[in-house]
């Protein structure tokens, strides 16, 4: 299955009732993918990184679970449709959850006290849900963009109701014929035309009408429009519901006729040049607020600061960038340094990547999480930042 927001908020909160370590496996399945190595070299690697660090019990427990994780790759995981990641969190006290993406990571295998998440909250962020309206005169098609997915979304709209262009013209001509005689003579045509202008702005309003009830019944975050590149984009964008609008991230060029595989392209296209450009946002307003007010902070020990008030709204990682730190996992305390947890004061577990448990604190927070996948040469000074909800001062 898909992972949706639910699902990453109750793995954020997951912990192990016997305490036992967890797997968090990435795996890459993208065709033709026909072999078990990548799974073993990553168990080989885990396997000794965790016999230096466990007690001989949870060892044996990992074992068991490498067997069972080993088992069910060499049986389920080959030819799997539209699949080319699949994420697994298991660990001894039964959990076994697995999810399938459209879309690859490199695979990794992670063993600690609690789900390795960041990964999926990178492919979410870059993939949000997207609601597509593809229409022209007289064709209104909708899908759903998620995770690399694109599926046609049916029965949101009736049979398109613009009358063809012969039926109109048969049919005005006879009224227009009659009323012609009377009233309107030699006006027939242009009768004709704005009719047939008429019927098409009933069309595009009904696709926009229907568009937004689906859009928030659905709870889709962005959408997109593609039209042919003539009067009917100004149009339909004329109908569009303000709320709709304010959430357009962009338009593109497209027929409804198209082949699905066209205008899956076209819209992943728009949906990839309307991220990066919001990165840019981010970043831009993450610099402007930190240094004019106190309403951002850059670099990690300030953001794990507001991640632990509650203040932040937007959490901003660099992706890729990986730093070891220190979790208390009964009390969510973070820390970059080694020391004893303020709340309990025991030690704090090492983790490899610290940022991951910031990912973890804002999901929990429902903060928003941007992954920063392009390279800004400012923001890599700091790794981290955040946009507040309110200051301390
Ligand atoms: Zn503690």
């Amino acid at each position: 299955m898909l992972i949706y927001n639910e699902q990453l908020q109750e793995l954020a909160k997951y912990k192990s009732t016997t305490g036992s370590p967890m797997i968090s496996l990435y795996i890459n399945v993208t065709p033709p993918y026909d072999d078990t190595m990548q799974l073993h070299s990553m168990i080989h690697s885990a396997r000794n990184e965790c016999r230096e660090k466990m007690d001989p019990g949870a060892v044996d427990d990992l074992e068991r679970l490498f067997s069972q994780i080993d088992k069910y790759a060499r049986n389920h995981l080959k030819g799997l449709k539209n699949t080319r990641l699949v994420v697994i969190f298991a660990d001894s006290s039964g959990l076994w959850q697995e999810y399938h993406l459209p879309v690859s990571l490199p695979g990794q295998m992670v063993v600690e006290p609690k789900p390795y998440i960041r990964p999926l909250t990178a492919l979410m962020d870059e993939f949000k849900r997207y609601l597509v309206l593809i229409a022209d005169s007289r064709h209104a098609r909708l899908f759903s963009l998620y995770l690399g997915d694109f599926e046609e979304q049916p029965d949101v709209f009736m049979e398109s109701d613009v009358p063809d262009r012969v039926r109109v013209n048969a049919s005005m001509a006879e009224t227009g014929g009659q009323a012609a005689g009377k009233v309107y003579g030699g006006l027939g045509d242009k009768r004709i035309e704005s009719h047939i202008k008429d019927q098409i702005h009933k069309h595009l309003k009904y696709a926009a009408d229907k568009t937004f009830d689906y859009f928030r019944k659905k709870n889709f975050t962005r959408f997109l429009i593609g039209t042919p590149d003539d009067k009917n984009r100004p149009w339909l964008k004329g109908h569009l519901h303000s709320y709709l609008k304010e959430r357009l991230a962009g338009e593109f060029n497209a027929n409804p006729t198209l082949p699905d595989s066209e205008l899956k392209k076209a819209a992943m296209e728009a949906a990839s040049q309307y991220e990066r450009e919001n990165e840019r946002r981010i970043i831009d307003a993450l610099f402007e607020k930190s240094i004019s007010g106190n309403m951002a902070v850059l670099g990690i020990d300030p953001v794990i600061r507001a991640l632990r008030k509650g203040q932040v709204h937007t959490l901003v990682i660099e992706n890729g960038y990986k730093t070891k730190g220190y979790i208390c996992h009964d009390d969510h305390v973070l820390s970059s340094m080694e020391e004893n947890c303020p709340l309990c004061g025991a030690s704090m577990t090492e983790v490899g990547d610290l940022l991951d448990g910031m990912a973890g604190e804002a999901i929990l927070h429902n903060s928003e999480i941007m992954h920063i996948f392009t390279a800004h040469e400012e923001f890599q000074k700091y790794h981290a930042g955040a946009l507040l909800r309110f200051s301390m001062q």
